[in-house]
């Protein structure tokens, strides 16, 4: 068994975003030292690190250096630069890898890498021109949906194409984001049958570095524009379709021998099938609420599977909600904290500018679901029908 990484070690983080920030405030509490390489001075990561290194993602000198003061390299996003990811391996101990960034950088590779793991996926084609996406409508029907292969997040880079005709006014706007963006020459974009879902579904799922694979509770998530909004916990499922989604994420986490954490995405058709939709091989938006109401949280479980350590059973201790804070909400947040119920955990990144549809903090909201969204009503930040939710 390879050794373990102790307590003492220093952890390089490539990414200063708030994903590296919760990972070494569970890593500082353990006595992890922590390095975060990011371009922005004072990172969201740097203001808890020891040091960071102010540097773009693709400097190879500035990976260099991260590689030579860590004892152990994490990242937290995935579109790490294939020739640093290179660079790391060769100087550093980065026990993720690299192969499995490069299967979720694609979506048309992590689309056939889930399917041989034997998970089921949106019926789906590539699409190389417009005469390509064409047929791909004859096959899959309308509505169905457009995506561009790599780069995308947050409903940029996305279509829904309703109807044939849609196609005038898409297929400009598709090509010109993939000229904007490094794509794969080979297969730009995919388009997807449309799901229509009841309801969308995540499970974190941590594999360590000996083998040991722990999923944590499914989260029941609920986006506005584009952006995640609302996580329920527990989500409002049958108890045997939770235990289908988990043994899912877990199957996944074992075919594609992934070290760290794995979040998947799903949706829920009203048939009760799961169809997963995407892959982030880190720390998950969805995975927030386990700070205050599992457990284990997920930035701990994934330092525990990077650097060998025994995984946490991760179980619910309560009920949570978790919303996330965007831009707009940052000032009347603020404005309200003054008042606020103390079973509202807020977690703030210490990001500068509170720009519109930023990702600024999160709270997670403990008690029963009605109980929770009546107290986030009170705070009169977000629209009073962005809070409730049918089943
Ligand atoms: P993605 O970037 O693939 O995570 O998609 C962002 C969001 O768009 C998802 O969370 C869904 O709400 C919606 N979406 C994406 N793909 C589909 C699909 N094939 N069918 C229905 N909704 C979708």
């Amino acid at each position: 068994m390879r050794d373990v990484v102790l307590p003492g070690s220093t952890v390089g983080i490539l990414g200063g975003g708030q994903l590296g920030r919760m990972v070494a405030i569970a890593g500082r509490r353990m006595g992890y030292r922590f390095v975060t390489l990011d371009p922005t001075p004072d990172s969201p990561a740097g203001q808890v690190s020891d040091r960071q290194i102010v540097a773009a993602y693709s400097d190879l000198d500035a990976a260099r250096e991260l590689a030579a003061c860590s004892d152990v390299i994490t990242y937290e996003f995935e579109n790490v630069d294939a020739r640093v990811a290179a660079l790391l391996e060769q100087e550093s101990y980065v026990p993720q890898g690299s192969r499995l960034l490069h299967t979720t950088q694609h979506r048309v590779r992590e689309k056939q890498a889930l399917q041989a793991s034997g998970a089921e996926v949106a019926p789906y084609v590539p699409v190389r021109s417009r005469f390509d996406l064409e047929a791909a409508i004859r096959t899959l029907g309308c509505p169905c949906v457009l995506k561009t292969s790599n780069g995308g997040y947050d409903g940029k880079g996305q279509w829904i194409i309703r109807d044939k005709e849609d196609v005038d006014k898409i297929w400009p706007e598709a090509k010109e984001a993939v000229a904007s963006h490094e794509q794969d020459a080979d297969e730009p974009l995919v388009a997807e049958k449309f799901v229509a879902f009841s309801k969308e579904l995540s499970v974190i799922v941590a594999r360590s570095v000996r083998g040991e694979v722990q999923s944590f509770p499914v989260a029941e998530n609920i986006h506005r524009g584009h952006i995640l909004h609302l996580s329920i916990l527990p989500a409002r499922i049958p108890q045997d379709t939770a235990r289908r989604a988990q043994r899912l994420a877990e199957q996944v986490a074992e075919r594609l021998q992934v070290v760290g954490l794995l979040a998947v995405e799903m949706f829920l058709t009203p048939e009760g099938r799961l169809y997963v939709n995407e892959l982030a091989p880190r720390p998950h938006n969805s995975g927030h609420y386990t700070d205050d109401a599992c457990t284990v949280s997920q930035f701990e479980q994934h330092l525990r599977a990077v650097c060998n350590l025994p995984l946490a059973h991760a179980k619910l201790t309560t009920p949570v909600v978790m919303v996330n804070v965007l831009g707009e909400h940052m000032a009347p947040l603020l404005q309200a904290m003054a008042h606020m119920d103390a079973r509202i955990k807020v977690h703030l990144y210490g990001k500068h500018e509170a720009k519109s549809k930023r990702k600024m903090g999160h709270l997670n909201v403990l008690g029963p679901l009605e109980e929770a969204l009546a107290a986030v009503r009170e705070l009169g930040v977000w629209p009073p029908e962005s809070l409730s939710v049918s089943e």
